[in-house]
């Protein structure tokens, strides 16, 4: 009996990884994280795009574990700041900043701001990448919203507490995985991705 293709999501981020394989879950293959592969490589992550670390996270573990990865590089893009963090969010406070460090440093950058010069976008990009490393799919979308003052909310991760859906008048940290889910950057970059995904994946192995 054939078996399924293995989809391997290529972070090392837990809360990426959990929003993901719910992402990919109608997909007919079989999902994997790297938590299943002790062997796979920490990808340096020095492109100068969001395209171009996804790029790298996807070939770079997909070669070495002879696998099909799916990379993805996000981020937040604060209009006031020149689109600051942007592919330096994860460390916007330092090489090993944890997401309350980089949460109080956007506060204090943006300190004193009414909320018109408080806009912002997640960005992510995807990229699926075969176990010869060669990107066979890419898509790349935003998800637009405000930084508030002060944190509200207690789920999702990183910038998400900060994080206002101006039209909600919440934060993701608020509005929880369900909405985060239809509306996110992931979630929509995500979507674009499936459709080749759906055709890849239900390729068998001979
Ligand atoms: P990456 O792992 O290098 O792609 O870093 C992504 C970083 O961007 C995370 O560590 C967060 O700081 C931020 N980020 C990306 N996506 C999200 C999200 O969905 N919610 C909150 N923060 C996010």
């Amino acid at each position: 009996m054939p078996k399924l293709r293995q989809l391997v999501l290529g972070t090392h981020n837990r809360s990426k990884g959990g929003e993901l394989a719910e992402l990919v879950r109608s997909l007919p293959c079989e999902v994997k994280t790297l938590a299943d592969f002790p062997e796979a490589i920490e990808v340096v992550e020095d492109g100068d795009s969001f395209a171009a670390n996804a790029r790298r996270k996807a070939s770079g573990q997909a070669v070495h574990l002879g696998a099909w990865v799916l990379g993805e590089d996000s981020g937040l893009e604060v209009e006031s700041l020149g689109g600051s963090p942007g592919i330096f969010s994860a460390r916007y406070a330092g090489a090993d900043a944890t997401d309350d460090q980089n949460n109080r440093k956007l506060l204090a950058e943006l300190d004193g701001l009414p909320p018109a010069r408080r806009r912002a976008r997640y960005v992510c990009h995807a990229a699926l990448a075969d176990p010869t490393g060669e990107i066979r799919g890419e898509s790349e979308d935003f998800c637009c919203g405000r930084i508030l003052t002060q944190p509200a909310g207690e789920h999702g991760f990183g910038y998400d507490p900060l994080f206002e859906i101006v039209e909600y008048h919440r934060t993701f940290g608020q509005l929880g995985p369900a909405v985060k889910r239809c509306l996110s950057h992931r979630s929509r970059a995500i979507r674009r991705l499936v459709p080749s995904l759906r055709n890849l994946m239900s390729l068998r192995w001979v």
